[in-house]
């Protein structure tokens, strides 16, 4: 009995071992999918600031058209001052130059005020795409990591069952299907280990004299009372 349960122990070792492996390329492509959907963000909160930065060109644009027509109808209004007649008109033509010199001011401080809009917004999205650069770096290197980490839990992985049906040719048809009855119900876990009194299945007690038999000898196979696992005793002081 002490070398069979010497391969349950092992078996159960190498059985969880691969259960975790499995876990963990199962959460590779989760974690995979999670980091492409923050970068994808990221790159779509710069294309939002790209196109408010094109919007502000496209007005700054319009506006520069609309001072320039401004001023060449102030020039012209001008002129037709040197051609007047009366005084009436003088008057009409300085009233009109008065109106268009306020919108042509007002056109020139909204120019002002956009080219200042424009500098800060420059300068955001260059903050921003260099943000992005330096994100889509690590983002290819966490890809990178990701992928060759499934990569190795493949072999791994591989590694672990073969492990496994190694042991289990070597143990009795018998045995073999109570461990696999027992780690059928108790989630994955047929063989675990007690120190100190405790099953560390269940984390419960176990008996005092079942626990001295344990460490006395492994001649016997003993289950816990409470979870049913295969138990074995663990010296954790070494
Ligand atoms: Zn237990």
């Amino acid at each position: 009995m002490t070398e069979q349960l010497a391969l349950l122990i092992e078996l159960q070792k190498a059985e969880s071992a691969a259960g975790k492996i499995q876990a963990r390329r199962r959460d590779i492509p989760l974690q995979m999918e999670e980091l492409e959907k923050e970068f994808s963000e990221l790159g779509a909160s710069v294309d939002v600031q790209r196109e408010q930065l094109e919007a502000l060109k496209k007005r700054r644009r319009e506006r520069d058209t609309q001072l320039q027509t401004g001023q060449e109808t102030l020039k012209r209004t001008r002129e037709r001052l040197l051609d007047v007649k009366t005084n009436k008109e003088y008057q009409s033509i300085l009233k009109e130059i008065e109106t268009l010199e306020g919108k042509t001011s007002h056109m020139e401080d909204e120019i002002i005020s956009l080219l200042d809009e424009l500098d800060h917004l420059e300068t955001a999205v260059k903050v921003k795409e260099e943000e992005l650069n330096v994100r889509r770096q690590r983002f290819e290197e966490q890809k990178a990591d990701l992928a060759s980490e499934l990569n190795s839990l493949e072999e791994e992985l591989t590694g672990c069952l073969r492990k496994g049906d190694e042991i289990k040719g070597k143990i009795p048809s018998e045995l073999l299907r109570k461990y696999e009855q027992i780690k059928g119900i108790r989630r994955g876990l047929a063989v675990v280990s007690v120190w100190k009194e405790v099953c560390d299945g269940c984390h419960m007690s176990i008996p005092p004299q079942l626990y001295n038999e344990l460490q006395k000898s492994k001649k016997t196979l003993h289950t816990c009372p409470n979870c049913n696992r295969i138990l074995y005793w663990e010296n954790r002081n070494g």
